[in-house]
């Protein structure tokens, strides 16, 4: 099987179907009724089979009698009394989670109250037959209950199931659908979890537990290989490490072109678990902090304190380097229940981002409160998503403005941040001189700029062929932005994925941006490429590609003067 490797790196291991759909996921408003029973019917099916398994294993393990314990919950997810109350709240118009907690509330409390030893323990089985339901209808794959390391396989996956997975023991991840700039693959990528997408009747042809080798790199995917094959994609692996390895040089070297240009190498992170990670492989501060998973975490927004100590905590850790916080980019594929943002028949064009932050001041307010006020920890800057028009941008700052005389009116300690945008809609690229003379930063977000100049979801992989970011359409208008940027004396950063294409990396610094956001496990290779960089020469390949007409175009040209000059360094080294 072939499809498009998206994240690095060989892994051979058993598999693990994950079946739960993603758009039947988080859904805390409820569904139709209809909806919700499937849904319920699955998160069912779901549990049985993950306890089915587990009790096989502890059988294996530990013996029939051991696995007695979790035969009763099996026992109860066929009771159909249990079952038959989850389903009549569903009829009674309530969404399944409620349901299932209503039902499991009502049994842990008979259980709780009951005047024998033994079944007063079944009331901590009932919390766990809820928790697993829960994280059933969630999409939340129990890895941690296998117990092993595994190769999830799945139609897709939404990034709050990449997040919610216990990353130890996922060693890669295949998806029938997905896109290469989709957050779940952000987010993988962060993790170094190697990743394939669009693997054409993956679902039909995986069961799980059965062994693959998989190639992040060029998208193979080997099921039950032979031993001669494992043999050769251990090598292949042990090589990959060597190579990983020896950039780990230029994790201390400055990243300064050839003819002394020093470019800021920052990270992309989305947690404050990411510091040290960061840190550890050479970056120097963030240039995104992607916030919504912040959101993700909770079951309702988080409040100022608990954003103020999640900000100025990172900004601590960093020492003084900069953190870029991005204010909540909520929608498109990032969905958080709580926040109630109803579907929409194109999420990536609808209520995203700074359309509902300014639709919903409240929210918008304590997140900017937080910001300003955990600037006072470090190099804090606050920049914000998906500005596409100079109105939502004023009406941004006016609302930072208007937080800055709360706060100062309540003797609150803030400080001054820089504000900045990020350019990632087509109108904000044509108007950037105009943009410009509103913000401290740009920050360019290639991931959606590439998505809204093609008109093509970057989640779909039918038109993932159209998202490409070596089209000379994208680099013509990041080059129009840093030029405007220029002539306002304001700074770029590119903070999506194309920042960190080592082909790309010299025509970002010919432009003249000041520095590249990228996912940690890419800095040492983006700080290498920074090093070999030769401003002049890079010139001359921008001139060359901007006329082009096609990204292959580009890529050949590129990939070809990559080899040019990879021949002449060891020409000139053999001299
Ligand atoms: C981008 O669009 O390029 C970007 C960095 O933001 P996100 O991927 O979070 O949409
Ligand atoms: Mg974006």
């Amino acid at each position: 099987m072939i499809g498009t490797g998206v994240v690095d790196g060989i892994a051979i291991q058993k598999t693990f179907v994950f079946v739960t759909k993603p758009g039947e996921t988080g859904a805390s408003v409820p569904l139709g009724m209809k909806e919700e029973q499937v849904r319920f019917a699955e998160a069912v099916c779901l549990s049985k089979s993950q306890l089915e398994k587990i009790v096989d294993k502890i059988k294996r393990d530990a013996g029939e009698e051991a696995a007695g314990i979790l035969e009763y919950q099996l026992l109860i997810l066929e009771d159909d009394d249990f079952l038959g109350k989850i389903r009549g709240g569903i009829e009674a118009g309530r969404g399944s989670e409620a349901a299932v907690r209503a039902t499991c509330a009502e049994y842990a409390e008979f259980f709780r109250h009951v005047d024998n030893d033994y079944l007063k323990q079944r009331y901590i089985d009932i919390l766990d037959i809820q928790k697993r339901l829960l994280d059933a209808l969630n999409g939340r794959a129990d890895i941690t209950a296998l117990g092993r390391e595994v190769i999830v396989a799945a139609s897709d996956l939404t990034p709050s199931q990449v997040a919610g997975m216990e990353s130890a023991w996922v060693k890669g991840i295949l998806l029938e659908n997905g896109g290469a700039s989709s957050h779940s693959i952000i987010l993988a990528r962060s993790l170094s979890i190697p990743c394939i997408i669009g693997l054409n009747g993956l679902m039909d042809s995986l069961h799980g537990d059965e062994t693959v080798i998989m190639d992040g790199t060029t998208g193979e995917v080997l099921v039950e290989p032979s031993d001669e094959q494992a043999r050769c994609y251990r090598e292949k692996r042990a090589a990959h490490e060597r190579d990983k390895a020896r950039l780990r040089d230029y994790i201390k070297r400055e990243p300064v072109t050839l003819d002394g240009r020093r470019i800021g190498v920052y990270a992309n992170i989305s947690s404050a678990a990411e510091t040290a990670p960061l840190l550890a492989h050479g970056g120097e501060g963030v240039g995104l902090l992607r916030t919504e998973l912040l959101y993700m975490n909770f079951e309702e927004a988080p409040s100022r304190e608990t954003q103020y100590g999640v900000y100025a905590g990172i900004a601590k850790a960093l020492g003084g380097r900069p953190l870029v916080v991005r204010t909540l980019d909520v929608g498109g594929d990032k969905h958080i229940g709580y926040l109630g943002i109803e579907p929409e028949e194109n999420p990536f064009l609808g209520y995203r981002a700074i359309r509902y932050c300014l639709d919903h001041p409240a929210l918008f307010r304590e997140q900017i409160a937080a910001i300003l006020m955990a600037a006072d920890a470090g190099d804090i800057r606050v920049m914000f998503p998906m500005i596409a028009t100079v109105d939502e941008l004023l009406r941004a700052r006016e609302i930072v403005e208007d937080v800055k005389r709360e706060l100062a009116a309540r003797d609150v300690p803030f400080r001054e941040i820089p504000i900045g945008m990020m350019v990632e809609v087509p109108s904000v690229a044509l108007m950037a001189e105009t943009f410009a003379r509103y913000v401290d930063f740009f920050s360019v977000g290639t991931n959606d700029l590439t998505q809204y100049l093609f008109a093509a979801d970057r989640n779909n992989k039918k038109v993932a062929r159209l998202n490409n970011s070596f089209h000379p359409v994208l680099l013509r208008c990041v080059e129009h932005v840093c030029t405007a940027a220029r002539a306002r004396g304001i700074e770029v950063e590119i903070c999506g994925q194309a920042g960190e294409a080592p082909e790309l990396i010299p025509l970002w610094v010919a432009m003249g941006v000041s520095g590249l956001s990228v996912s940690i496990p890419t800095l040492p290779l983006v700080r290498k490429i920074v090093c070999e960089t030769d401003t002049a020469r890079a010139k001359r390949d921008l001139e060359a590609v901007l006329v082009m007409e096609s990204a292959e175009d580009v890529a050949r040209y590129l990939r070809e003067k990559t080899q040019e000059n990879q021949a002449a360094e060891q020409e000139s080294g053999r001299d």
